[in-house]
């Protein structure tokens, strides 16, 4: 009797690369390929760079409530 199973991380069978769907190469996991991988990390960048949209100034009339 060995608990140790219990530690084991089970890698998920038939996981498939999160860009394009084929089977993924433990090198280069999530993805199939450095490809996918590099994709998927300027996807990060642009949303790193995204450039902040102008923030809708939340001006409320009741701000300039006057009596
Ligand atoms: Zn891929």
């Amino acid at each position: 009797m060995v608990d140790d199973a219990i530690d084991k991380v089970i890698p998920i069978k038939g996981a498939k690369c999160p860009n394009c769907g084929k089977l993924r190469q433990q090198a280069y996991r999530p993805f199939c390929s450095k490809r996918c991988a590099d994709l998927d990390l300027g996807r990060w960048f642009n949303e790193d760079y995204r450039i902040p949209a102008e923030e809708e100034a939340g001006v409320e009339d009741d701000a300039y409530s006057e009596e």
